[in-house]
């Protein structure tokens, strides 16, 4: 009998076995291995670029070993394979945590999800191994919910960014059912493509980001003999993407048309972060936790001020459903990842902390000016009663932060004496920061 291997072997290592006297030409052939010689075997298989042979007993022998040392081999896979090499739950978390201030829940959730979601893909590949064969892993898209400018899309941008995976955002609220005005709901996968350099692997590894998320809701609970068209439908449309299909996505975005070329992106293994502030929902979540405080132990206190406690927290799939989305889009989410609203005390640390936190930068601005640049804490203290002021969480912390600097941008390249600028609160408010030039540096 000729043993096959998956590549054609060359002339020179044809392996024979007939139950003694292999020969390969006319030298007798051992196993590379153990040293048995053909006669002592009963397969003996040939590499298929070089020499090299092994034994049916060695290949055995191999197996049981690699079986041995499963969890280990199983890790190296995922390294291999994915990139998780140096990654656990854990570092996951602390990498965030460089760039995301509080929101400890929503990491930890994030971390382990994500470190279990690139896992599910490595889990392919121990197809046919002992312990491995029945349990499919399922797919575990992330829901993020909490107010607007709280860290919902830096946190996913992030985790892209800490796994080298490439990510894309994509606007709930453009979307539209096939046929409708607005984008097909395979236009996601274009935005991602091109953040993959059209790597259809990499792509098809990557990280989708949903914004507004909560904006495709039922307008309401109610079932609705009406259609409709901006919900539910979109709902519906998004369900095969989440799951995992081939979607046939036309190259630069937009709208397909018939006679343009597709290329076909399968979304099994794209994992999809969707966020809103899902307003109202609060109110939801208390009726049910009102109504049935029972069912919640002594999790849920009975006398709640409501203004303090972070009520998504509780959240649970059946609030979801009467916030208005199908169960079936609500089953595409298992998990649900709550965020908070940031206290001032958070907000201060979101302008000073984070590893590229809006004072580093500026700061860094000015040093390629040869100037230092310093806030005074009063002056950041405004800026943050501003950003309270406009409701938007952080987001609005940099337009205020850039109108503040503004004025001495223009005119600090100009100015070359000036050594340091200090940004006061009457800067915040409008006036001028305080420049210090040197003397030295004029002469
Ligand atoms: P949203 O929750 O609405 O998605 P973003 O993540 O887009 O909010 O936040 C807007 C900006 O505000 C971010 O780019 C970041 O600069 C800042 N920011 C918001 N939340 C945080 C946070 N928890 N830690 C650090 N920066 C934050």
């Amino acid at each position: 009998m000729r043993c096959s291997t998956t590549m054609p072997p060359k002339e020179t290592n044809t392996t024979r076995h007939n139950g003694g006297n292999e020969f390969n030409g006319d030298r007798p052939v051992y196993c590379t291995f153990c040293g048995r010689s053909a006669e002592e075997v009963q397969t003996l298989i040939s590499a298929p670029f070089s020499s090299a042979l092994i034994c049916d007993i060695c290949t055995a022998n191999h197996v049981d070993l690699l079986r041995a040392h499963l969890p280990q081999f199983t890790k190296q896979k995922a390294a291999r394979r994915s990139g998780l090499a140096s990654f656990t739950p854990r570092s996951i978390e602390h990498a965030l945590s460089e760039f995301v201030i509080e929101q400890e829940r929503a990491k930890k959730i994030l971390a382990v999800s994500v470190y279990n979601h690139y896992k599910r893909i490595d889990a392919e590949t121990l197809v046919g191994v002992e312990g491995f064969e029945d349990t499919e892993i399922e797919k575990a898209n992330i829901l993020l919910l909490g107010p607007t400018g709280t860290g919902k899309t830096l946190l996913a941008q992030t985790l892209a960014k800490i796994l080298d995976v490439p990510f894309a955002i994509a606007d709930a609220t453009t979307l539209t059912e096939a046929g409708y005005v607005g984008d097909d709901v395979e236009s996601i996968l274009s935005s991602l493509l091109q953040a993959a350099d059209y790597d259809l692997t990499r792509a098809e590894r990557g990280i989708i980001y949903l914004d507004e998320v909560d904006k495709i809701a039922r307008k309401s609970d109610s079932a609705s003999i009406t259609r409709d068209v901006s919900g539910e439908g979109v709902q519906q449309g998004l369900l095969k993407l989440l799951e995992g299909t081939i979607a046939g996505v036309p190259p630069k975005g937009g709208r397909k048309h018939p006679e343009q070329p597709l290329i076909h992106v399968n979304t099994k293994h794209i994992l999809f972060i969707a966020g809103g502030a899902f307003d109202g929902l609060d109110k939801i979540i208390l009726k049910r936790l009102h109504q049935n405080p029972i069912g919640f132990g002594a999790k849920f206190p009975s006398r709640i001020d409501e203004k303090a406690v972070d009520i998504f927290q509780y959240v649970e799939a059946e609030d979801l459903l009467k916030f208005g989305f199908i169960p079936e889009l609500i089953g595409r989410f298992p998990v649900l990842a709550p965020l908070n609203g940031l206290s001032r005390e958070a907000m201060l640390r979101v302008l000073t902390e984070p590893r590229n936190a809006l004072v580093k930068q500026y700061r860094k601005l000015f040093a390629m000016e040869g100037v230092e640049l310093e806030f005074e804490r009063p002056a950041l203290e405004l800026v943050i009663d501003k950003a309270l002021e406009r409701g938007s969480g952080a987001r609005s912390l940099r337009s205020i932060m850039e109108q503040t600097l503004m004025d001495v941008m223009f005119t600090l390249p100009d100015n070359d004496r000036a050594e340091k600028v200090i940004i006061t609160r009457d800067t915040v408010s409008g006036g001028e920061p305080l420049v210090i030039n040197s003397e030295r540096k004029a002469a």
